[in-house]
This record gives C-alpha cells, structure tokens and sequence, in this order.
C-alpha cells in the first residue's frame, strides 16, 4: 500500500543495532521491525524496542516475549484505528510476560520496558511503557516523543529534584510502569504529527543514557540508519557500557 497524502510515497530507511555492552553477561534488550522482509515503501509498519528485566534468561525471555506478542496482536486487526490496535498489542504484551512470570509455582519477577512506533499510510504513532525512549529528529532539532516512567522522572517533572540531581539519582532506572508485573497496564498512546521527508525516529534503550540529545541528533542527521545506530551504540560502549544498550532509527525520505 502507498502513501496517501504526500505526491509521492514516501520511503522508509532503517536501521538497528544491539548489544550486551561492556559489564553485563547476557543482553536482555531485544528489537523488532515488522513486516521483516524488506518493504521500504510498505504502508503498515511497526517498530519495536523493549529492554527486559529479571534473573538469569527471564529479562531476555520478557522483551522477546513481549514483541512477539505485541507484533502478533497489532497485525492481528489492520484495518482498525492505529492507536487502538497499539494499545490492543501492548495489552497483549502485558497480559503474555505476566502469565509467563505465574506459570511456576513461584512467580518470577520478569517484565520489560516497550516502545513502539508505527507507520501506517501517512500517520505516524507511538506507543510506550517504561524507560525505553523515543526521540524525532529533524530540521528544527531533536525532541523526546516519551516520558520515562520512572519515580525519578515523575520528581523531576513536579520540581522535587533538579534536572542534574535526576540524572544522577541512584534510583533513576526505578520504573512505575513496565510490561508485564500486573495483569493491566496503562500505555501512553498518541498520534505524532505526520512523517515529513527528512524527519528520523530514534527508538532506544535507556543503554544510551550517557549519549546525550545533542550528539543522537548530529549523528542520527550525519548517518544513514544503520551507521547512526552503529555509532550510537559504540559511544555508549566507549562511556562504560554499563548497561545493554538498543539504538532503532527509522529515516523518512
Ligand atoms: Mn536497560
């Protein structure tokens, strides 16, 4: 299916990289792009990053868990309204990490975080939980399409703690909201403005901490999408690696 609204359909570059980075034993990030197959012009595209958590294999088994389920139940229903077949995937997500953490006799504590953007005709949309990121890049600069559900961010946004004291806060990957802890989730869904030729989407883990916004913006502008989430994911590796780190980036040309 073709662009609608522009003259000529607009084409989609992406690129994506992931790694364990440089303390971790095992890498629990996980992305996705569906449809897999290439299909630079496809008018019903979802991406998908989730950072899991919990013991040994359970985080990985979380974020892999909860793309697949997501995936399964946004193309479940393509024709319906984009928002609501997000909120549908996520749901799905949750309730599948959340029965997977209960199916022994003693629950695990698994869950991950979920971020998602699709791309359907000449709409762009976003679905998130937890700390994981979205960021639009273009012309005018770079904003964050997310907010972090973690307590550290909601103190920051109510003015208890400062900009540099969040950043900073032993607590800061605390999150409130994650896939799969509880039977319900609250997503945060929302239609962004339309994709427009040079703009870039950037899906990332909260690996990429220590890169800040100024230097994803050069780099994401600078680079074709595999290069940039190439050179993203180094430069976190270069400044510790602590943390896995997952770098999605979608070019609309
Ligand atoms: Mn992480």
């Amino acid at each position: 299916m073709l662009w609608k609204r522009t003259a000529r359909p607009l084409t989609i570059r992406f690129g994506a990289k992931t790694d364990v980075g440089r303390v971790r034993s095992e890498n629990q990030d996980d992305y996705g792009r569906f449809p897999e197959m290439r299909a630079e012009r496809d008018g019903d595209q979802l991406f998908v990053v989730a950072d899991g958590m919990g013991g040994h294999e359970d985080g990985g088994r979380a974020s892999r868990t909860a793309i697949e389920a997501a995936r399964e139940a946004y193309f479940a229903e393509p024709d319906g309204p984009v928002e609501e077949r997000l909120r549908r995937a996520f749901e799905a997500a949750n309730l599948r990490v959340y029965e997977q953490a209960h199916t022994g006799a003693t629950p695990k504590k698994m869950g991950t975080t979920c971020t998602a953007l699709a791309l359907k005709d000449a709409g762009a949309y976003l679905a998130h939980v937890g700390d994981s990121r979205a960021y639009l890049i273009n012309r005018r600069g770079i904003s964050q399409l997310t907010r972090d559900h973690t307590l550290v961010d909601a103190l920051r946004r109510e003015g208890v703690l400062t900009e540099a004291e969040a950043e900073r806060h032993p607590q800061r990957h605390a999150l409130v909201r994650a896939i799969g802890i509880e039977r319900g989730v609250e997503v945060d869904v929302r239609q962004l403005d339309p994709p427009a030729v040079g703009d870039a989407y950037l899906l990332c883990s909260d690996g990429l901490a220590r890169v800040s916004s100024a230097e994803i913006r050069d780099i994401v502008r600078a680079d074709t999408p595999q290069q940039a989430a190439e050179r993203l994911v180094d430069l976190a590796n270069e400044r510790g690696g602590h943390d896995n780190v997952t770098v999605l980036v979608v070019k609309i040309e």
